[in-house]
C-alpha cells in the first residue's frame, strides 16, 4: 500500500480521482487490470447537475465484441428517484453500475445524466457527481478521520463528524480511545462489516453526491446487522437520484421502481405491488426468499 499511495500523493488530482474511483467501486472492478480506453473529449466541459436524472436509452454493451453483456437497455431513474435492479448473478447489474461510471463506453445507445450524454463530459465531474457503497468498503491503513474524511477534500472537522453521526458510526467512534484517530486496516484496528459501511457511509456523506449507487451494499452483512444499516441508506437516499443493486428483495421492496434484469435484458418493470401481481419472475423470487426467511 506505502509504494502505491506515496506517489499518488505526489501526482495531484488525476491520481487523486483514480485511487477515488478504486475506493469506491472497491470489489466491483479492477481498474489497475484495464486499459485507459476511454479518454475525456478535446475541451469537454463538467456535468451540469440539475436534479440528476440518469437514462439508460437501449444500451448495447459487452466487454467483448462477441459476447454481448446488456442488450438493449432502457430506463430512466428521476431525479430524487429510487430505482432497485434485482436478477440473478451474472445478469449484468454490476455492469450498469460500471457504465454510469465510465469505466467502458457503451457500444450502442447512450447513457444520459440530466440530459447530457457522459462521453461529453469530463470523467472528473462525472464521477464527482456519483457516490458509490460497494459490497465491501475498502479502508486505508490510516486513521479513521482520514478514511472518510477521503469523501471530500478539504472538509472540516465538524463536518466529518457530522457525517460519521449521520452514518451512526459517531458513539463507536468515541468509545474508541483514539477516537476518529484510530488507526484501521490491516495493521490498524480491524472494523466489523457492519462497521465499515458505516464508515463508507459516512464517506459518501461528505462527497454529498447527487447520484448515488448501491451494489449490495449490505450482501455480505448477516440480516440484523443489514437491518441496521439500511435505515442509514434509506436516508442518504433522500434528496439523490438512487440506482441500488440488491440481492435480498425485501430491503429494495420500497422502491419507486423495481427492474428484474435477466441476462442482459430487461424482462419486468414496476413496483413491488405491481410485480407480486405480475406474478412472474419477481414474484417466484419473492416468494422464495420470503420461504428461505421463514424458515431460518
Ligand atoms: P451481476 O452484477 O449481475 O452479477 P456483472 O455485471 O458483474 O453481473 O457481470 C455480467 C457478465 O459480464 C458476467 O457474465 C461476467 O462474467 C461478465 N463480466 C463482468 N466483468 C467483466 C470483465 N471485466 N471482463 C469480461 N467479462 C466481464
Ligand atoms: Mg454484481
Amino acid at each position: 500500500m506505502i509504494q502505491i499511495t506515496m506517489p499518488l500523493n505526489f501526482l495531484g488530482s488525476v491520481y487523486r480521482e483514480i485511487r477515488q474511483a478504486l475506493v469506491d467501486m472497491g470489489e466491483m472492478f479492477d481498474l489497475l487490470e484495464q486499459p485507459a480506453e476511454v479518454q475525456d473529449k478535446p475541451n469537454a466541459p463538467a456535468l451540469k447537475i440539475n436534479g440528476g436524472e440518469i437514462a439508460f436509452d437501449h444500451v448495447e454493451f459487452g466487454y467483448d465484441a462477441n459476447r454481448p453483456i446488456l442488450k438493449g437497455v432502457d430506463f430512466t431513474v428521476g431525479a430524487g428517484e429510487t430505482v432497485a435492479i434485482v436478477g440473478p448473478s451474472g445478469s449484468g447489474k454490476s455492469t450498469i453500475g460500471r457504465l454510469l461510471f465510465r469505466f467502458f463506453d457503451v457500444n450502442a445507445g447512450a447513457l444520459r445524466i440530466d440530459g447530457q450524454d457522459i462521453r461529453d463530459v469530463t470523467q472528473e465531474s462525472l464521477h464527482q457527481a456519483i457516490g458509490v457503497v460497494p459490497q465491501d468498503t475498502v479502508l486505508f491503513n490510516d486513521t479513521i478521520l482520514y478514511n472518510i474524511a477521503y469523501g471530500r477534500e478539504g472538509a472540516s472537522q465538524t463536518e466529518i463528524e457530522d457525517a460519521a453521526k449521520a452514518a451512526k458510526i459517531y458513539d463507536f467512534i468515541m468509545s474508541l480511545p483514539d477516537g476518529f484517530d484510530t488507526q484501521v486496516g490491516e495493521r490498524g484496528l480491524k472494523l466489523s462489516g457492519g462497521e465499515k459501511q458505516r464508515v463508507g457511509i459516512a464517506r459518501t456523506l461528505l462527497k454529498n453526491p447527487p447520484i448515488l449507487l448501491l451494489d449490495e451494499a449490505t450482501s455480505a452483512l448477516d440480516t440484523e446487522t443489514e437491518r441496521d444499516i439500511q435505515d442509514s441508506l434509506k436516508a442518504m437516499g433522500q434528496g439523490r437520484s438512487v440506482i441500488t443493486i440488491a440481492h435480498r428483495l425485501s430491503t429494495i421492496a420500497d422502491s419507486d421502481r423495481i427492474i428484474v434484469l435477466e441476462k442482459g435484458v430487461i424482462t419486468e418493470v414496476g413496483t413491488h405491488d405491481e410485480l407480486l401481481a405480475n406474478n412472474a419472475r419477481y414474484a417466484a423470487m419473492w416468494q422464495r426468499q420470503q420461504s428461505e426467511e421463514d424458515a431460518a
